[in-house]
């Protein structure tokens, strides 16, 4: 587990990104904290990062973050959490042994930020405008924990505070860092959902290395809460292991001991049961050959996918047994929160 703040070990940075005003601020600060800071011609392909096997690679580039601009300003679709997925960063520090981004970003694991936040911002105001009058939501933890860097970049607070100034627009993110302070001041207006990724006890202490304790997230949580956030908590992957039950209820009562009154009317929990697909599962192997985590394909129920990769969740009466385990604990704990979705 990580208490102290990200710092990176190794930065890169494109010429580019040195025209934008947060790539100066970024240069300088990293100069001025000694860290090593290399030129890449682009943030797509940053060479040498140092290790003598792909095993030692995969974890320097996990400490290794990359200052650029992002040029493509198409957002993707976001479902079912928001309508589009807004990229400020991509990659992150942590070492979730089921994480996604293992297989999304292949042989790019390093940890990116774009400087480019107005140009990102515009591109978010004509989506904003094409689907008006309606409220367009936008996630900002899609490709990465953002607010793992934000203590850097203050990235998140500024998109925070340009969504507290929008009617159309809203902000949403997820993250399991518990390094909150410099956001609580911000102006939010509401306008920003500020959820944190929570789980029993068993998942966190075998599959989350390199993020914040449980405890440090709740916190934090408390903190956002009481900062006037809207608030919300992601359950994933919510994972049948030997007492699963009690350590999920252990979580929402560790919950609900900690948050305040005030935050209990618009709380929402979104539900993910594990699943994995056939790459992930070789990726994962390869990155955590060590790991805990059960990927039995014979346990599993298939569900066809697209591009033709289907998944392996549980079966119909573990899933059914999940979800009434768990929802049936959000009633007896958070009787007014809105459950988003189970899947
Ligand atoms: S904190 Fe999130 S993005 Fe980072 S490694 Fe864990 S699951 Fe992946």
């Amino acid at each position: 587990m990580k208490n102290k703040p990200f710092v990176p070990q190794l930065v890169y940075i494109e010429p580019r990104a040195l025209e934008y005003p947060l790539g100066v601020t970024l240069k300088k600060k990293f100069e001025d904290m000694g860290l090593e800071i290399r030129e890449t011609t682009s943030h797509n392909q940053v060479r040498n990062i140092p290790g003598d096997t792909d095993f030692q690679k995969y974890r320097n580039a996990k400490s290794t973050l990359v200052i650029g601009v992002r040029k493509t300003l198409k957002f993707d679709s976001s479902k079912p959490s928001a309508e589009y997925a807004i990229p400020f960063a991509t990659g992150c520090m942590g070492h979730c042994h089921y994480c996604y981004l293992q297989t999304t970003m292949g042989s790019k694991p390093y940890i990116r930020t774009y400087v480019n936040v107005e140009e990102i911002l515009d591109q978010a105001q004509q989506y904003m405008e094409e689907r008006a009058p309606l409220i367009t939501r936008f996630e900002a933890s899609c490709t990465s924990d953002i607010v793992g860097i934000d203590h850097l970049t203050h990235t998140l607070k500024h998109a925070i505070e340009y969504f507290g100034q929008s009617e159309l627009g809203r902000l949403r993110f997820v993250t399991k860092f518990h390094h909150v302070d410099h956001l609580l001041d911000a102006k939010h207006n509401g306008r920003t959902r500020f959820r944190f990724s929570v789980n029993a006890d068993y998942v966190i202490k075998y599959f989350e290395p390199g993020t914040s304790p449980l405890d440090l997230r709740i916190d934090a949580a408390r903190k956002v809460a009481e900062a006037g956030y809207p608030l919300g908590f992601i359950v994933a992957p919510i994972y049948i292991h030997e007492g699963w039950q009690e350590g999920y209820r252990e979580l929402f009562e560790k919950l609900d001991a900690a948050l305040p009154q005030s935050a209990r009317d618009d709380i929402t929990f979104e539900l993910i049961q594990h699943r994995f697909t056939k790459p992930a599962k070789r990726v994962i192997e390869k990155n955590y050959p060590k790991t805990k985590l059960e990927m039995n394909e014979e346990e599993r129920r298939y569900k066809w996918g697209r591009y033709g990769i289907g998944k392996y969740i549980y079966s119909k009466e573990e899933e059914h047994a999940l979800r009434e385990s768990l929802e049936s604990d959000i009633d007896t704990y958070f009787p007014n929160a809105k459950i988003e979705y189970f899947t």
